[in-house]
């Protein structure tokens, strides 16, 4: 199977109805799609409006069982790496991740994170121990060069002192998980090379996404969303 391990939204009557989605495959790496809530509401993400990557369908009718992931990580192992990650913040299911997380340690090659950085906020403590028992990689986004445009961009429910925070679970983030990068969207308004000396300030890298402005094209790929 070359592209995609999906479920139809319809199942037999008297059962749950399947979530939607569960995994698919984007150059030769699996992503989870963990869940559809979130914590922010950025300006630039159709997570509401067409929650469509590539020809994947990413609407869930509900999160997904760690069952329902068990049953397309059989062969973790063929994929470059697995990715939890959403049309959400995945750092909402932080149990969920856990339990999958060591379930893959000694069968994936490589296991990260696309998360909006918000997870310490979630969770009212430092999550990132738990995250570096199982992550190899970590992209959080950044998304502005500073709080004001942040708060503007991404509408966080936690409020202005949310980009400070994301910076924190950076900076935690780097030293115990081995591969670290902030992420930000290729907005007119976000100063790249400020953003670059801060990634570098903190020791992680930085990746540029493009920025999309025609929510219906449906064709494009933005795979480190979250
Ligand atoms: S954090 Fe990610 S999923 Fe949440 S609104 Fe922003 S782009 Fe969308």
């Amino acid at each position: 199977m070359s592209t995609i391990e999906a479920t139809s939204k319809e199942s037999p009557a008297g059962q749950a109805p399947s979530p939607g989605t569960v995994a698919y495959e984007l150059e030769g790496s699996l992503y989870l799609n963990v869940t559809r809530s979130c914590t922010a509401r950025c300006r630039f993400c159709y997570r509401e409006e067409s929650p469509r990557i590539g020809p994947y369908d990413l609407a869930l009718v509900r999160d997904p069982t760690a069952e329902e992931f068990r049953a397309v990580l059989g062969n973790a192992g063929r994929y470059r790496q697995i990715v939890f990650c959403g049309f959400g913040e995945p750092t909402l299911r932080l149990a969920l991740l856990s339990e999958i997380g060591r379930e893959l340690k000694g069968k994936a090659r490589s296991v990260r994170l696309n998360t909006n950085g918000h997870g310490n906020l979630i969770h009212g403590r430092n999550i990132v121990p738990d995250l570096a028992g199982f992550l190899s990689a970590v992209s959080i986004s950044l998304n502005a060069h500073n709080a004001v445009l942040y708060e503007e961009l991404c509408r966080p429910s936690f409020g202005p002192d949310t980009f400070q925070a994301v910076l924190d679970f950076a900076r935690k983030c780097v030293g115990s998980i081995p591969d670290v990068a902030l992420t930000v969207v290729e907005h007119p308004r976000v100063d790249l090379e400020e953003c670059g000396r801060i990634a570098a300030a903190i020791g992680a890298a930085l990746r540029v996404r493009r920025y999309y402005t025609h929510i219906q094209d449906t064709q494009r790929y933005l795979p480190d969303n979250g």
